[in-house]
């Protein structure tokens, strides 16, 4: 354990520790640190380390992690100085859009550096001061100051459980990319810099020699009728202000910003000294979508660019406005999206240790994980992220320990869940339902809008799942009681969805195309009426003339259900259709990165009125995780991707297309490319994988691994009269 004290500044919680050491020539210097709040450490003046935000995102009474850095390098023999900048971060700063979470009220940082075995902590000796970092808050931004003399702080001890200090889980937030201005834009409001991307992260100026005084840079996602619009960014004001003399490289570290446009206010520095800096975890990149329709390269680029920008240390919802919370729902809708795109294994785990650390004592679950908004339900698909994000990670890489890590807890969500049943199907509790479906209002009336589809069905038909999910679990762990226990229960529950949703000729009484969807995606249809439920999901979509009205929930399956039951032509018009709403729409409007809602911004160019308008939201695009299966055609078809079934569509939309995936048992490619009326598939399949490829009304083709490729003559497809 380490051994010094948590030490915090009385009047304060932005500030450094300082402490002056001599050193004789070490054979390794190794510091060790973490804090109550936000820190980064400097030997004599230089950055310990290459990693931001440190040290990270938990739920941290129960688990804060620390860091270890070899700083042997840093250390001269003679005097040294080490100081710890610290700053409120996630943990004091009032944090969730109430701004009325604190894991504690005071920030701290602990450290102990080991010279060759001779050890100095932190302790109240050190010698507490103002940072040029004067003030800093994740939603509103950084102030510093370079000019004024920094003061001397009284240095307090902050208590703290040293038994919950844990090593770093996953990778670091990092520098990750650095971008150019783009354009300057002359608007009434005043120059703009357009960086051409939205994304996550801080910017870089470089102030000239004779620069002195004080500037703020201002940051939004997005223009409104050409203008600087920060209004969707709630209450967060995303503002950094810096005091300058002479030349000095300006960034930020206790704050980020979801931004695609800059105004910087009281200077004007040549754009050369400008640059933004993207800084999210850095994450290994394990897949990629490349077609030769721009507009659809750009809908893939979006949902990668929205997935970087909202991987900052746990998976959130947005990166810019007062919020950028850990919402279980929007991680379980994209998870596997994220799986193809990245290597996500390791921020999961540690994700799914806040979400088990905060489960309530009744077996709810939180609906943001860290629970910084006290507030644990059975929500479907939100709080169903405990049973099914596991299992989605255990299919994508076959580690049994997602199962075996969270199984209790699983068990203690579905007893939580059990507890809301009425006459046999959820009948109480909160929901979120298909949440900004635009399909109309049942549920709670508010500017939000809950969609159409009955709650306690979607409540009903994802409690069902988790159980069968679970079923499956106990049977994967060896434990036949809860297997057949789950067994027992699903098959009881089924009865009554059946009973309550279905009529007795296999009408589902929910008449919206959410409701049809999940009544196939998670087999709630007795077999002989499956045809008739999927002719009507297909009727309903061709009579919304292919435009996707689902929400959250509806949405994550919707493609699937319609290609796994026949319609994938009707899948593949969702896909590309053209105008509000679909997927194409926000390309057209400009967007770089995918919105929250299907309408965020109006056709006629204005935000949509009801508000909560995120530009950079991932859970819609899930739809990639349809693209890598059903088009590009990479389809795992056991745990952990041992065999495969390679199912390649042409659409018409598409000459080319390249799947690329690099499984944990190597790198499957598939796709096809189209010359005149040639079109040549083709696939590549590791040793250690087993594939059968399948080509489009052929069925299988071929088996086994190594390259393959097929020429056919493109199918011309008929044209349908009315
Ligand atoms: C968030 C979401 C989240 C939702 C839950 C929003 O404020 O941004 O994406 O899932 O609330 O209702």
């Amino acid at each position: 354990m380490l051994q010094g004290k948590f030490i915090g500044a009385e009047e304060t919680n932005t500030f450094a520790l300082e402490k002056k050491f001599t050193a004789k020539a070490v054979k390794k210097a190794v510091l060790e640190i973490t804090a109550l709040g936000l820190y980064f450490a400097e030997i004599n003046g230089k950055r310990v380390g290459d990693a931001y935000m440190t040290p990270g995102f938990t739920s941290y009474n129960k688990m804060l992690q620390k860091q270890t850095y070899d700083v042997t390098d840093l250390i001269k023999e003679g005097e040294n100085v080490i100081t710890l900048n610290v700053g409120e971060g996630w943990y004091c700063c009032g944090f969730g859009w109430r701004r009325n979470f604190w894991y504690g009220k005071k920030s701290a940082v602990l450290a102990e550096l080991d010279l060759d075995g001779t050890k100095i902590t932190t302790d109240k000796t050190w010698t507490a001061k103002e940072s040029y970092i004067r003030y800093s808050s994740i939603y509103d931004g950084e102030t510093q100051d370079f000019k004024t003399p920094c003061k001397t702080l009284t240095a307090c001890e902050v208590e703290f459980d040293k038994t919950k200090i844990v090593d770093q889980i996953c990778e670091p937030v990092k520098n990750i990319e650095r971008i150019k201005v783009k354009k300057v834009l002359d608007t009434k409001g005043g120059k703009i810099l357009d960086f051409g991307q939205n994304l996550t992260g801080v910017i870089e100026i470089k102030t000239p020699e004779d620069f002195d005084g004080t500037f703020t840079v201002k940051f939004a996602e997005i223009l409104i009728h050409g203008e600087f619009f920060t209004d969707n960014l709630r209450a967060a004001k995303a503002t950094d202000t810096f005091t300058v003399k002479g030349q000095r490289t300006l960034t930020t570290e206790f704050t980020f910003h979801g931004f695609r446009y800059v105004k910087i206010i009281d200077a004007e520095f040549p754009i050369s000294s400008i640059t933004a800096v993207v800084r999210h975890t850095d994450l290994k990149k394990t897949g990629s979508i490349e077609v030769d329709n721009k507009r659809f390269q750009r809908l893939m680029d979006n949902v990668v660019w929205s997935q970087r920008d909202n991987y900052l240390d746990i998976p959130t919802d947005c990166p810019q406005r007062d919020e950028r919370l850990g919402w279980t729902g929007d991680a379980n809708a994209f998870l596997k999206t994220a799986a193809f795109n990245y290597d996500i294994r390791k921020i999961f785990n540690k994700w799914l240790a806040d979400l088990r650390n905060d489960q309530g004592e009744d077996g709810t679950i939180p609906v943001v994980a860290p629970d910084v908004l006290n507030f644990k339900q059975c929500a479907a698909l939100w709080c169903d992220s405990i049973v099914m994000i596991p299992w989605k990670l255990y299919e994508v890489y076959g580690d049994k320990t997602y199962l075996s890590d969270n199984f209790d807890a699983m068990k203690k969500y579905l007893s939580a869940q059990e507890r809301n049943l009425r006459n046999g199907i959820v009948g109480e509790g909160f929901q979120y339902a298909d949440w900004l479906a635009l399909d109309g209002e049942t549920y709670k009336p508010s500017e939000h809008t809950f969609g159409r589809t009955d709650v306690f069905y979607l409540a009903s038909a994802f409690f069902y799942h988790c159980i069968r999910t679970v079923e499956k679990i106990a049977k994967i762990l060896g434990n036949k009681e809860d297997q057949k226990l789950y067994n027992k229960k699903g098959t009881e529950l089924l009865k009554n969805i059946r009973k309550e949703y279905f009529t007795p000729n296999g009408k589902l009484a929910v008449d919206t195309i959410t409701a049809h969807v999940l009544a196939l995606a998670f087999g709630l249809v007795e077999d002989k009426f499956k045809e008739r439920i999927a002719n009507k999901l297909n009727a309903e979509v061709i009579a919304h003339e292919y435009h996707v009205t689902t929400g959250f929930i509806g949405t994550t399956y919707l493609l699937f259900v319609l290609a796994d039951n026949g319609f994938i032509e009707t899948a593949s018009k969702v896909l590309f259709v053209e105008g509000m709403p679909g997927w194409l729409y926000e390309v057209d409007m400009g967007a770089t990165t995918t919105w929250e809602r299907w309408n965020s911004l109006m056709p006629d160019g204005n935000p949509n009125p009801n508000g909560m308008n995120s530009y950079n939201h991932y859970a819609y695009g899930s739809v990639m995780e349809f693209v890598y299966r059903r088009i590009a055609g990479i389809e795992s078809t056991s745990i952990g991707y041992r065999t495969i079934k390679i199912c390649p569509y042409s659409v018409d939309q598409l000459n080319y297309i390249k799947g690329e995936y690099k499984s944990v048992r190597g790198k499957i490619v598939s796709g096809y490319k189209k010359e005149g009326d040639k079109i040549t598939y083709f696939a590549e399949v590791p040793k250690k994988i087993k594939a059968e490829i399948w080509l489009p009304g052929e069925g299988k083709v071929a088996e086994g691994s190594g390259k393959f490729t097929f020429e056919r003559i493109v199918e011309k497809k008929e044209e349908k009269k009315d």
